[in-house]
C-alpha cells in the first residue's frame, strides 16, 4: 500500500528541477500539478521564477502541460496566464486524468514525470499511472481547507517513508 505513496525522486524547490537532469532521464514532456507546485495558492498570475523555469524547458525542447483536479474554467484561467496546454478534472489519486493526457498527446510513459506537492494525489495518481514523479515542497505555506487535511494524511502515511530533499532530480540507490 506504501508503495503508492513513494514518490522516484523529492526536490526542495520545483525551479530547481534543470531541464538537463530531464533530458538526462529521457524526459520530453514533464506534467506538472498547478496550485502549489507551479502557482502559489495566493498569486494565481505566476511567478517569474515560473516563466524563467518554463523558458530553460522550451529551450531544451521538454514540453509543459499542467495536470489538474481543477475545473476546466479555473484551470483554463491559471495557465491562460502561463501558456500552458491543461488537462483539468484530472481526478488524483485516480491515474485516468494522467492516462488521458497521455492518450491526448500521444505520449508514452517512460518519456514522461509528473511533478506535484501532494503525495495523497500526485505521487498516488503517478505510481497508478505507472510514471515517475517528483514531490516537490509547497510553494506557499497556506492552503486551503481540503489540502490541509491531506497533507496531516501524508504526514501519516510517509512516517517510514521519509526520504531526503535535494536540489535537482538525483536517482535513487
Ligand atoms: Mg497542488
Amino acid at each position: 500500500m506504501r508503495g503508492i505513496y513513494k514518490p522516484t525522486y523529492r526536490v526542495k524547490r520545483v525551479w530547481g528541477i534543470s531541464a538537463q537532469a530531464l533530458k538526462d532521464r529521457g524526459i520530453t514532456t514533464v506534467l506538472a500539478d498547478l496550485d502549489n507546485t507551479l502557482v502559489a495558492w495566493n498569486r494565481p498570475e505566476g511567478d517569474k521564477d515560473f516563466f524563467v523555469w518554463h523558458e530553460k524547458l522550451l529551450d531544451a525542447k521538454i514540453n509543459l502541460i499542467v495536470v489538474s483536479n481543477n475545473s476546466t474554467k479555473r484551470v483554463k484561467r491559471a495557465v491562460k496566464a502561463l501558456g500552458v496546454p491543461f488537462e483539468s478534472w484530472a481526478f488524483k489519486p485516480f491515474p485516468r486524468g494522467i492516462k488521458k493526457t497521455l492518450r491526448d498527446f500521444d505520449l508514452s510513459k517512460d518519456e514522461v514525470i509528473m511533478i506535484g506537492d501532494q503525495i495523497m494525489t500526485d505521487v498516488a495518481a503517478s505510481n497508478l499511472a505507472g510514471i515517475r514523479s517528483v514531490l516537490v515542497r509547497p510553494l506557499t505555506v497556506t492552503d486551503s481547507l481540503p489540502t490541509r487535511i491531506n497533507r496531516t494524511f501524508a504526514k501519516l502515511i510517509t512516517k517510514n517513508n521519509k526520504g531526503k530533499w535535494e536540489d535537482d532530480l538525483v536517482d535513487p540507490k
